[in-house]
């Protein structure tokens, strides 16, 4: 059966769905491979070394002979109806948002594979795209901020006097949340943290981090801040507000701070309004991972680095777009494992045959027969 692992096309995409190593992999398995010439050649995998791992280099993909489309961004719709009917796609799909992609793969009859919707269970861990990503993005948006910040991060103790470590704030404890502590940490920052899932304090303690615990019971119904699938659920305005306020003082004595707060199929919560940014102090940086989706912090723009004004000068505040796509060689070779460890679920003698009963493959079937059989995506194009 024919894979094609596609170049990517929306602009500023560096990532690709394959590399060499997974390409071996995908011929272990009985599998033809077809890369679209230059796919990986913005995250350093050169045509040459797809090639000598077995791969036909082709200057664009035929969907006419297409049995499985590899692709890490949503596809476009125009693309998804070019697809036969049958055709397996897998990638990010981004199936809250994307919706006329999504109508378009169910019309074409395409067997769509959505990475948003693997199970996060211990067994599908090693196809989690959504973790894998969002590592990289910790990482960077860490990076990001030390290359802002106007000081150091490591306490130093020197001839010419002592330099105070920087207080670093992560709000959100997520996987990338937890990867922007550890980074931070590594480059000796002090930090602190708050997620409002009870389980991160464990989690943010053992990555060496401090935990800021808020007290944002307010006697609502519902107190409870845990979702399913140990995702968070969205906090009601009261405690929402509440959040805010207690966090007001701990923004205002960081030096840097980094938000990842999200909600599964929402906008992102806003827990900085502008009013605490001017709180801080002159020179401090503020990096938003959440910024493509609504953002953490009042006002901010995706892509873009605003100086906000506070006495003796301004706070940056950036809004990161495309984090893991700036480290694309690390973000492509972890993505390409995810991609090709689901392929290699549903694939027996060299057929790729997708079996329902399987619940990573079952969850993360976004279309299949003509149909949408994600629940809430369907309900959604209702
Ligand atoms: P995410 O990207 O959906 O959200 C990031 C973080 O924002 C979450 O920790 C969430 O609790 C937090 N958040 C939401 N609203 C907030 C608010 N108002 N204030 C502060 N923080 C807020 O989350 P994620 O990184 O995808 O991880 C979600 C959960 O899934 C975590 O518990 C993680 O440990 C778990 N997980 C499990 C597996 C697995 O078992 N295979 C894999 C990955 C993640």
């Amino acid at each position: 059966m024919q894979v094609g692992v596609r170049r990517e096309q929306r602009a500023g995409e560096r990532r690709v769905a394959a590399t060499p190593e997974t390409v071996l992999q995908l011929r272990a398995l009985g599998l033809d491979v077809a890369v679209e010439s230059n796919a990986g050649a913005g995250a350093g995998y050169a045509d040459a070394a797809f090639a000598a791992a077995g791969a036909s280099i082709v200057p664009e993909l035929i969907a006419e002979s297409l049995d499985v489309l590899l692709h890490v961004r949503p596809l476009e719709p125009e693309t998804a109806a070019g697809l036969r009917p049958g055709t397996v796609s897998i990638g990010f799909a981004s199936p809250a948002s994307e919706l006329p992609g999504v109508r378009a793969l169910a019309a074409a009859g395409v067997t769509s594979f959505a990475l948003e919707l693997v199970p996060r269970i211990s067994r599908a861990q090693s196809m989690d795209a959504l973790s894998s990503q969002s590592l990289v993005s910790g990482y960077r948006a860490v990076l990001e901020a030390a290359l802002r910040y106007p000081r150091f991060f490591p306490l130093y103790m020197t001839a010419a006097g002592t330099i105070p470590p920087a207080r670093v704030l992560v709000l959100g404890a997520g996987v990338a949340g937890l990867q922007a502590i550890g980074t931070a940490k590594r480059l000796g920052a002090r930090v602190s943290a708050n997620d409002i899932r009870a389980a991160s304090a464990d989690e943010v303690a053992s990555m060496g981090g401090t935990f800021i615990h808020l007290d944002l019971d307010t006697r609502t119904a519902d107190p409870s801040a845990e979702g399913s699938g140990g995702y968070a659920r969205e906090l009601g305005e009261d405690r929402a507000k509440r959040q805010r306020a207690l966090l007001a003082p701990h923004v205002a004595a960081a030096d840097v701070l980094i938000t990842t707060a999200a909600i599964p199929g929402r906008a992102a919560p806003l827990l900085v309004t502008t009013e605490m940014v001017a709180g801080m102090r002159a020179g401090s940086v503020v990096v938003d991972l959440a910024a493509e989706s609504g953002g953490n912090v009042e006002g901010v723009i995706a892509g873009r680095d605003l100086q906000i004004p506070v006495d003796g000068g301004s706070v940056t505040l950036v809004g990161l777009q495309d984090a893991a796509s700036a480290m694309p060689s690390d973000a492509s070779r972890l993505f390409a494992k995810n991609v090709a460890n689901l392929l290699a679920l549903m694939t027996a003698d060299g057929k790729v045959v997708p079996d329902f009963d399987d619940e990573v493959v079952a969850a993360s079937c976004l279309t299949h027969g003509g149909s949408v059989r994600h629940a809430a995506t369907a309900e959604a194009l209702e």
